[in-house]
């Protein structure tokens, strides 16, 4: 069975060693959009022992250009990224195993999931930055190394967190690039499938047992500059999350009711009751399926999900985002 791994046994700073390690390993992938499914798609085939995948959102047309492991006829069923990725990583290599959680991390379930299953590695697949702050003080609580990962316009940044060196919010300051929204700078197919590498690349170093390389690599994949900052001078000696243990987020449950993504896209959350009163909503079903129910509305479309979150696409800024809420959340109530 290891022999169809053969090409990277042969890499001696990874060896034999090294395969066995990554087929006893199990990593927990959060969010499989265009990083994380690249991420998952690599470790599947380079015979990663499992992988826990969470996401909560659908296969769309508009993903295709960069998350390469989805099709059009998984945009066309309408699938949960999680279903179709997993179908996907079993048809390439059937022995790993892959388990799957379609829904939203939030800072009320990230712990029970992290207890459940119980990760060696967590890999950063998000697509919007505060998240990772929580998953931060989450991995750091229950002390699990993780790799942050972003990608925005050409650029992308990457660093393994083991708590030897500093946790991402000591590098606060030191990373701005990525932190703005993909809502304004696009994101290059290319920065995507670097940022997705280097992930990879950190885990690999992990599973040969050489641990992190320690640094904040950062990638434009336009202006095509790679660098790699030391970060040992750069922690905070007096960091709340890895110095004092103070975990903001994970102990103030909240959550927006709308929020800004990717695109002129934004996120409407109602009670979950909004999905069998979807009939209510005013405008035209184009598809629906018991995982979610897709309309258009005056110029933008929807997609709701049986948790009562919906995706609302075409919206042009946030105080036309409110009014549509509002005028939506009468209509299901
Ligand atoms: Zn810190």
């Amino acid at each position: 069975m290891i022999q169809r791994y053969e090409r990277q046994l042969r890499f001696p700073q990874f060896g034999e060693t090294g395969q066995r390690q990554l087929m006893a390993l199990h990593v927990m992938i959060v969010g499989v959009g265009a990083l994380g499914s690249h991420v998952a798609e690599m470790l599947a085939r380079m015979g990663i022992g499992k992988l826990t995948i969470i996401d909560m959102d659908i296969v769309e047309l508009s993903n295709l250009h960069r998350q390469t492991l989805y099709n059009e006829q998984d945009a066309e069923q309408v699938l949960p990224k999680v279903v179709a990725l997993e179908g996907h990583l079993q048809r390439i290599n059937s022995s790993v195993t892959v388990e799957s959680y379609d829904c939203e991390l939030t800072t009320t379930n990230i712990e029970g999931i992290l207890q459940d299953t119980n990760p060696h590695v967590v890999i950063d697949g998000m697509d919007h930055f505060r998240i990772r702050y929580l998953i931060n003080e989450a991995c750091h609580k229950h002390q699990i190394p993780w790799i942050y990962g972003a990608a925005v316009g050409s650029k992308g940044t990457v660093y393994g967190i083991d708590f030897q060196g500093p946790c991402l919010k000591c590098l606060l300051n030191t990373i701005p690039d990525t932190a703005e929204s993909c809502a304004v700078n696009g994101v290059l197919p290319t920065v995507v499938t670097q940022v997705a590498s280097l992930e990879v690349s950190e885990l690999v170093r992990y599973a040969a047992g050489v641990g992190f390389s320690g640094k904040l690599l950062t990638v434009d994949t336009f202006k095509l500059n790679h660098q790699g900052i030391n970060v040992t001078t750069l922690r905070d000696h007096n960091c709340p999350v890895c110095k004092n243990q103070q975990y903001e987020l994970l102990n103030k449950p909240m959550q927006q009711r709308i929020e800004a993504l990717c695109g002129n896209t934004y996120l409407f959350r109602f009670e979950a009751s909004a999905f069998k009163n979807a009939q209510y909503l005013p405008g035209q079903f184009i598809k629906a399926n018991p995982f979610a129910k897709i309309f258009s509305y005056d110029h933008v479309q929807c997609t709701l999900f049986q948790d009562g979150r919906m995706n609302v696409y075409g919206l042009s800024d946030d105080n036309e985002a409110q009014q549509l809420y509002s005028q939506f959340e009468k209509s299901i109530k």
